[in-house]
């Protein structure tokens, strides 16, 4: 059973759908709306719990501010334009033969996957 607060903020980022990619600070500022007591503490605490539970996930995306949080669903990479900073995701992930090989020929398990692609957004090459 989770704490009411990290179930608040899971709720929170499942409902924003995949997709959608929510800093803590925007976690914070809906969770307030629920519940005006909240501690910008507690959402820190309860990303980093819900994360570990793998119940939401974490993208630390190269060039962004802050982590982003988003509903755990399939695998996907993802895309930040260097211009507006949008971050959308895609579909893509690295095959798993490719992994079980890359594994074998370096001796390590690999459970941990993060792509990020940039450049500019449709909007901003338009
Ligand atoms: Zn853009
Ligand atoms: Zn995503």
């Amino acid at each position: 059973m989770l704490p009411k607060n990290y179930q608040l903020i899971y709720e929170i980022v499942e409902e924003s759908g995949l997709g959608h990619h929510l800093t803590p600070s925007e976690i914070y500022a809906l969770a307030r709306r629920r519940r005006p007591g909240l501690g910008l503490t507690t959402v820190y605490r309860g990303l980093e719990r819900l994360r570990d539970l793998g119940l939401v996930s974490e993208l630390n995306v190269p060039g962004a501010d802050a982590a982003a949080y988003e509903p755990s669903g399939p695998r996907h990479a993802h895309f930040r334009c260097k211009r507006c900073g949008t971050i959308e995701d895609v579909a893509f992930a690295i095959p798993a033969r490719t992994l079980r090989k890359l594994a074998a020929a370096h001796g390590f398990t690999i459970d941990a996957e993060r792509i990020t692609f940039g450049g500019r957004c449709s909007a901003c090459s338009a």
